[in-house]
């Protein structure tokens, strides 16, 4: 059975946080592990774990079109996570969540699906200077396909959309503006209410990446109002090899279906075949069903820490991490936007990113060195890799104590 989260008797108490995630226990050569490549993945709490192998045990059956009553209770589940997440981003209805693996997939889906029917040769997809590659190469593919072009908005030194010029760079034939929310490399909360108000006065549909956002602040689709949001479970807390897409239910009605074949279809025949409504349209063969189990768990975990709770204390260490690691000699944040959540990118002077990641590694801390699936983004800024520890509701100020000692370590041993 999953052990129940007990309320917390202080708004915030990290040592009882922590007793919920196994692995942050564990040793690294040694020492306690100081795992701060959250931005990549974050560790899952035993309410995570339990409740898919109790899923496993007890549950398991495929859904939708058993009979029989175990399958009955196994889609029920399955449909309860749909709902859950519903509330979790404040969509208006259940059928606008889709299950996808991951962000990634989410927007593959979205250029295989929207932009296949909405864009044609001349037009135009707008993107920032700041995203991930997931959100750059479907977009560059289906532009290639399409004879249509893809459009950069730019940042500032600080790592901001600069809102005047996207707004000029909305054209007649922009079709689709794909903007992240919070960069996985800078840490940047974009102003997502006035970009995709200022999209949609021209008509223009905003897909959001939400990778970074969803667990890190509070997501509200319909006060973003924005058309499309995606975001992957295993940034939350959650298992790997499931997502959400999230889209008005009037554009998913729109839009051809994804994949196709079992699941997602109402008749079949040889000469034609009938698609189910929205969300199922979307869901071709049989979902990853534990996955799904494994992310309502997720969000409940989160729920009951508290979502304001956990962006305060998040933003209280980024602060000190900030603080004191600028206090480091040699050391540069790369990143420095007003609205920032949970990342922190920096560069040794003289010292390769992956030189200092892995004399942490040494100290049992783990963190992320390398362009962060932002090439565009790393050239922007003239380098080639940043360093970058990214938090989660689990890290302590005694462990960014612990990164902020190495990193003297770093300047010492190059300095
Ligand atoms: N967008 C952003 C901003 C990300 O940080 C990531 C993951 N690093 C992705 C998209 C892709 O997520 P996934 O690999 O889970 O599909």
């Amino acid at each position: 059975m999953s052990q129940v989260l007990q309320p917390e008797t202080q708004p915030f108490d990290i040592t009882s946080i922590r007793r919920h995630f196994p692995l942050l226990a564990k040793e690294i050569r040694g020492r306690p592990l100081v795992y701060l490549d959250n931005a990549a993945s974050t560790q899952k709490p035993r309410q995570v774990i339990d409740a898919m192998s109790s899923f496993y045990e007890h549950e398991y059956a495929n859904i939708h079109r058993g009979v029989y009553l175990l399958s009955q209770l196994a889609t029920e589940a399955f449909e309860q996570v749909r709902r859950n997440v519903q509330h979790f981003i404040n969509a208006k209805e259940a059928r606008e969540i889709v299950f996808v693996r991951g962000t990634t997939e989410a927007t593959n889906l979205v250029a295989s699906t929207y932009a296949r029917k909405f864009v044609g040769k001349g037009d135009e997809i707008l993107i920032s200077a700041m995203e991930h590659h997931s959100n750059i190469v479907p977009w560059q593919m289906i532009c290639e396909e399409k004879d249509a072009s893809l459009r950069v908005t730019p940042i500032n030194d600080s790592g901001e959309i600069i809102l005047e010029a996207f707004e000029k760079a909305l054209s007649p034939r922009t079709r689709l503006v794909a903007i992240t929310h919070v960069s996985n490399a800078l840490g940047t909360v974009n102003p997502l209410a006035e970009i995709v108000q200022m999209a949609h006065q021209q008509h223009i549909p905003v897909l959001v990446d939400g990778a970074q956002a969803a667990p890190h602040l509070e997501v509200d689709v319909q006060a973003l109002d924005c058309d499309f949001y995606a975001f992957s479970g295993h940034k939350l807390y959650g298992p790997t090899g499931i997502g959400v897409f999230y889209g008005k239910s009037g554009w998913l009605e729109a839009m051809p279906p994804y994949q196709s074949g079992g699941e997602m279809i109402n008749s079949v025949s040889f000469e034609r075949s009938e698609f189910k409504e929205i969300p199922h349209k979307f869901e071709a063969g049989t979902p990853d069903i534990t996955g799904v189990i494994g992310l309502g768990a997720a969000i409940d975990f989160v729920r009951k820490v508290g979502l304001q709770n956990l962006v305060a204390h998040e933003q209280a260490l980024l602060s000190y991490a900030t603080r004191e690691i600028s206090k480091v000699p040699g050391v540069r944040i790369v990143g420095q936007a007003k609205q920032k959540a949970s990342v922190l990118s920096f560069v040794v002077d003289g010292v390769h990113a992956h030189d200092v990641g892995t004399i942490l590694d040494q100290e049992g801390i783990a963190i992320r060195a390398g362009h962060h699936c932002a090439q565009p983004l790393m050239e922007r800024f003239g380098l080639s890799a940043t360093a970058r520890a990214s938090l989660a509701m689990y890290n302590t100020r005694k462990e960014v104590d612990s990164l902020v000692d190495s990193l003297r370590k770093v300047a010492e041993i190059f300095g």
